[in-house]
């Protein structure tokens, strides 16, 4: 493109945010097809819920102490003067739908899931984006630790489909309300004593959350953060419990993991399982998809006592290394010479559409040969050929590009070449 053609910069997409282009979309179209198929298998409803909530739901639920909250929401204030933000994430928006449309009292199983786009005010690199898409799934209302294991599952069924290879599990407990306090003071000791090699963020959070000091990317911060105490040594007996039987599942069902006791994830709500699968192929943005439970977050929002479980996974990164065979579709190129001829293949084409078969007719006259110059272009699998003598006869010409072969038939008989094929 030259220069005088190249846009203008202002009339460029937003940093940090993509075009989703046919030749990629594809992908992304394979993928949301597989996810639903996926989870259907396991009895979860699609839930969809608005891209922006009030600010609020975020601070009281992703966490006020969360990177999220604190450093990379778009809020703003709408011309109600309501501060609203675009979802960093959709945990806390199932929670307020349930809550609000009381799917707690219908006694359905509250397995839900989602796919869309998410944003925050990261800093953009390979791997992290402004705008990106996850694919979400939630289950309310089970407090054994076998759904965990199962949504973990669930994951590694859908990652095969996309042909993932090269993960890993990590699995971990945060504890809950009743033994996290101890180990929290205990991180907070931990913190004191090496604050000076601290980031001044991470200085920051040893006083107000120093569990988030795992979450900072950091390398001098990774290190200190390496020597403190393990949350592991730390949990009550329903906690310890809860876990061991999270990995007795893992177990039965033949899902290897690796126990990483750093793993509590960058939102404030986890309580007991916290997890990820990460890949081999990726560098430092590797976490595929992460969750865990959060059996609290109903309660706090003032709502029923509903415990949940759930993941999300970065559709970007999923599709960064997942391998996905994709049949190229195909088309029936309609050629026609004259006005006439233009529109009896637009009614041939109806016909063959209607019938499920995906055809093209372009509007701009051509010769018979540009046609097939056209059709070869865009490498259509046949070409319908319609002229004056074809539609005088009702018979017209199909020629299947790959072969070279040329028949003659009524459209019907040309479907059911088609079909065959
Ligand atoms: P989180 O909601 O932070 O637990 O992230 C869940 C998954 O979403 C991660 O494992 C990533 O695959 C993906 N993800 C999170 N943040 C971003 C981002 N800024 N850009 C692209 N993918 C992301």
């Amino acid at each position: 493109m030259t220069e005088d053609l190249a846009p203008k910069k202002e009339l460029a997409a937003v940093k940090g945010t993509k075009d989703i282009l046919p030749g990629e979309v594809e992908k992304w179209q394979a993928l949301e097809r597989l996810a639903r198929e996926t989870f259907e298998l396991y009895h979860f409803r699609e839930l969809r819920a608005p891209v922006f909530e009030p600010t609020e739901l975020f601070e009281k639920g992703t966490g006020a102490t969360s990177d999220v909250v604190t450093k990379e929401m778009y809020t703003f204030i709408d011309k109600g003067g309501r501060s609203l933000t675009l979802r960093p994430e959709y945990t806390p928006s199932v929670v307020r739908a349930i809550m609000e449309h009381r799917l707690d009292l219908e006694g359905a199983p509250m397995r839900y899931y989602y796919m869309g786009p998410m944003f925050r005010y990261d800093k953009p690199q390979k791997g992290r984006y402004r705008q990106f898409h996850q694919v979400d799934i939630e289950v309310f209302g089970e407090k054994d630790a076998a759904v965990d294991a199962e949504i973990i599952e669930m994951a590694h069924a859908l990652l095969r489909k996309l042909g993932v290879t090269g993960t890993e599990t990590l699995v971990n407990s945060v504890g809950c309300r009743a033994c996290r306090p101890a180990y929290g003071a205990a991180l907070r000791e931990a913190a004191g004593k090496r604050l000076a090699e601290l980031c001044p963020d991470c200085q920051r959070k040893a006083e107000t959350n120093p569990l988030r000091i795992f979450d900072c990317k950091v390398e001098g911060c990774r290190e200190v953060a390496a020597s403190f105490p393990s949350i592991q040594d730390f949990l009550c007996e329903e906690c310890r419990d809860h876990f061991a039987r999270l990995l007795a599942t893992l177990d039965v069902l033949e899902i290897p993991y690796r126990i990483d006791p750093r793993l509590v994830r960058g939102l404030d709500y986890y309580t007991k399982t916290t997890f990820e699968i990460v890949s081999s192929h990726l560098g430092a943005q590797n976490a595929l998809l992460g969750g865990g439970r959060y059996d609290d977050m109903m309660k706090d929002f003032g709502g029923p006592d509903v415990c949940g479980t759930g993941f999300a996974m970065g559709i970007e990164r999923v599709l960064s290394v997942a391998e996905i065979p994709l049949a190229d579709p195909k088309v029936l190129y309609v050629a026609y010479l004259g006005d006439e001829a233009k529109k009896a293949g637009l009614t041939l084409a109806r016909f063959f559409r209607a019938n499920g078969v995906e055809c093209l007719i372009e509007f701009k006259d051509r010769g018979m040969k540009a046609h097939f110059g056209r059709a070869n272009k865009l490498r259509a699998s046949w070409v319908l050929i319609v002229g004056e003598d074809e539609m005088a006869k009702g018979r017209f010409g199909l020629k299947a590009m790959a072969t070279g072969r040329q028949v003659d038939g009524a459209r019907e008989e040309l479907l059911a070449l088609l079909r065959e094929s």
